[in-house]
């Protein structure tokens, strides 16, 4: 890590009595992919408008590269904001729409066709700038959208839900091409989404936000792996915590226990000895989710409490699966994949 690109300290904004944002602290370091990860309502928005000089803070700073902007204008932050509805201008070209934040700087007329063409390719849109917006896909408005904001060349770029309006495939795509596209730009990226496989496909780092606030920063698998408190296990993945007496009995000590359910194998026959070292738990299948490449199923414990476990379908075909629900099973799993999740105070 370089330079610090972006520091927010002991941010907060209230409207009236709605505490949107209660007080963030978070440091994001040039070049950096980073992802602002939470559920609808839980502030990601409003910590992005004061970023981008949008909203001013009701209390603490917005520091860029270094330097408190926390009451300078949006205009007079090296920053640009990618909005879901893309906000092209629908009378202008593509490659006039790309252009415009150049012609606004006063940048002369062949200078900024050129920059502009070239940032139509980077982004796969060659041979499209005669069109307008209206002629184009989703994702090709999107990919305008794109265009015009690194042709500035911002030192920071702002996104908020920007896939949000496309399709599945379209969205996966585009989740690679924009890692890629950053990646080569070297430009540092704060992306917010409430879609978690979208914040682990292409962050660097995420931030998972709750209520206005931070509950964990980290990377992918750090977040995935070491859920830093019941809600991040919730939210990012499949919920699947052992508390109370459950976590008693089936981990052997008490507290909060995340485990995935890719890392739990079931066994059909309860009674079979568990290779050894391998945690187990006996339990009646509840119910069998077949997804084509995996099956998930859901099994409530003896003891209690339900645990999800997925399996690839290696050999299982979906005929294999009727006889699964109802049937006594045993579930294991290695310990050191029961994760201990602190409990949020
Ligand atoms: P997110 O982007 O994570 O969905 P937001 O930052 O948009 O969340 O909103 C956080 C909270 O602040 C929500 O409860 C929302 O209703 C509230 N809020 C956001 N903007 C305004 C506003 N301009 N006026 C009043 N309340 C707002
Ligand atoms: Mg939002």
């Amino acid at each position: 890590m370089e330079g610090m690109a972006i520091r927010l300290t002991g941010l907060r904004k209230a409207y009236g009595r709605t505490e949107a944002v209660a007080g963030v602290d978070l440091e994001i370091a040039d070049g950096e992919f980073f992802s602002m990860l939470g559920p609808s309502g839980s502030g990601k928005t409003t910590v992005l408008r004061m970023i981008a000089g949008f909203e001013t803070p009701s209390g603490g700073t917005v520091e860029l590269a270094g330097r408190d902007v926390t009451r300078l204008a949006p205009f007079e932050r090296d920053v640009h904001t990618v909005f879901q509805d893309y906000a092209l201008f629908p009378h202008m070209t593509v490659e006039q729409n790309v252009a415009y934040g150049l012609k606004v700087r006063g940048v002369p007329r062949a200078e900024r066709l050129v920059r502009a063409r070239a940032f139509l390719t980077r982004v796969g849109l060659d041979g499209l700038g005669r069109r307008r917006p209206a002629e184009l896909s989703g994702g090709q408005r999107q990919r305008v959208a794109l265009a015009r904001a690194l042709v500035g060349r911002p030192r920071v770029l702002l996104l908020d839900e920007p896939l949000g309006a496309l399709d599945l495939k379209l969205r996966e795509r585009m989740q690679v091409e924009l890692k890629e596209i950053q990646r080569e730009v070297g430009i540092t990226f704060v992306f917010v989404t409430h879609d978690q496989e979208e914040a682990l496909t292409m962050s660097d780092r995420i931030a998972v936000f709750h209520q206005g606030r931070i509950e964990q920063v980290g990377t992918p698998a750090e977040i995935y792996e070491r859920p830093g408190s019941p809600f991040v296990a919730g939210f990012v993945g499949t919920s699947n915590l052992l508390s109370g007496d459950t976590a008693r009995q089936v981990v052997g000590t008490p507290g909060t226990y995340s485990i995935r359910p890719e890392k739990i194998r079931i066994v059909r026959d309860p009674a079979a000895p568990a290779a050894s070292g391998l945690a187990t738990a006996a339990g009646t299948v509840a119910e069998v989710v077949y997804l084509g490449d995996s099956t998930r199923f859901l099994v409530d414990l003896d003891t209690g409490g339900r645990l999800t476990a997925v399996q690839q379908n290696l050999e299982t075909s979906s005929a294999d699966l009727a006889g699964f629900r109802g049937a006594r099973v045993a579930l294991r799993w290695h310990p050191s994949h029961a994760v201990r999740v602190p409990e949020t105070t």
